[in-house]
């Protein structure tokens, strides 16, 4: 790409709600990041989420998700920072009060990926948290961000308080240049802030423990003594307590990805004794309906108890 042509992807991107992007060449995933994602589901710190046992092949490799891929765009899409939301009666992670972010950004993206394959011709495919690939690995190799203690991708000036989405295109793209290597330092402000001690301070991370997997994740009844320290639905605590989420600037929001109003005045005792419809009224279009009523409704009893 020439600027003129970088230039229009800029604002292609921009019209279409990414705040940032960063190109990266595809190929295999580096043995050592496929080794530690190993181990990590070797020890059960994934917790039930069986689906991540699955397709290592594909993890390893983005060509089996598109056959002739040669670039990767990883883009970050911001929603609301819970440091700016207004009060909420139920704590609902941030990212889960606006619209599903699988359908807005999905949609944001196959625009773009439209866009690229009337200009530059190839073949595409978007990937939205669902597929199995490497996301953070990928955004971090392609310069968009560094990842954190916190286990967040994290855009340096943006902070975490984004989507990731990729769109890899069989068009060879110019990489968007190298980002100098950044790491958390001597911060640590995640690993004493959270409360169940889900992140090690070497940046492991147990699933298990972690409030986001077990309010929305994790299947079936809680092990006794379990406490979801008041969540009902995600968590927001170690992406909050972040310095680069102190010290960005507000991010321009998609509609679509601002708070819904129900959400906010949403109270843990309404959740508790919900029934299907309204549940399905009122979670419409929500990545909330990944818990499924019976989820929701244990989350409320466990934090009621
Ligand atoms: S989301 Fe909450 S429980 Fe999970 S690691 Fe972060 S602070 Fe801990
Ligand atoms: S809080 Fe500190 S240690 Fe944790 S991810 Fe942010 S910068 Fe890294």
């Amino acid at each position: 790409m020439n600027s003129s042509s970088s230039l229009c992807f800029d604002s292609l991107m921009r019209k279409h709600g990414v705040a940032r992007y960063a190109i990266v060449p595809t190929g295999p995933v580096e043995p050592s990041a496929i080794a530690s994602f190993d181990r990590w589901i070797q020890e059960g710190q994934h917790g039930s989420m069986a689906y991540m046992e699955r397709y290592g092949d594909v993890r390893a490799n983005p060509a089996l998700l598109l056959e002739g891929a040669s670039s990767m765009i990883c883009c970050a899409i911001p929603y609301p920072s819970p440091l700016h939301l207004p009060p909420r009666k139920a704590s609902i992670a941030a990212y889960a009060l606006g619209s599903d972010y699988h359908e807005v950004v999905r949609e944001k993206l196959t625009a773009v990926a439209k866009e690229i394959e009337k200009t530059m011709g190839g073949k595409t495919r978007v990937c939205v948290d669902t597929a199995p690939l490497r996301e953070r690995y990928w955004a971090q190799r392609s310069g968009l961000g560094f990842t954190g203690l916190n286990s967040h991708l994290i855009i340096p000036g943006m902070g975490s308080f984004f989507f990731l989405g990729e769109i890899l295109t069989t068009a060879l793209l110019p990489p968007t240049p190298a980002a100098p290597e950044r790491d958390c330092g001597r911060c640590g402000r995640c690993v004493k802030a959270c409360p169940t001690g889900a992140i090690g301070p070497d940046g492991t991370f147990d699933a298990r423990r972690c409030l986001s997997y077990l309010t929305i994740e994790h299947r079936g009844e809680f092990e006794p003594g379990t406490s979801l320290h008041g969540r009902l639905y995600g968590c927001d605590i170690c992406g909050a307590v972040c310095p680069h989420n102190a010290g960005a600037g507000r991010q321009e929001i998609l509609p679509e990805l601002q708070p819904r109003p129900a959400l906010l005045s949403l109270t843990v005792d309404e959740a508790a004794s919900m029934t299907q419809e309204r549940f399905s009224a009122l979670f419409t279009h929500s990545a909330i309906k990944r818990t499924k009523l019976a989820g929701l409704r244990r989350n409320a009893a466990a934090i009621m108890k």
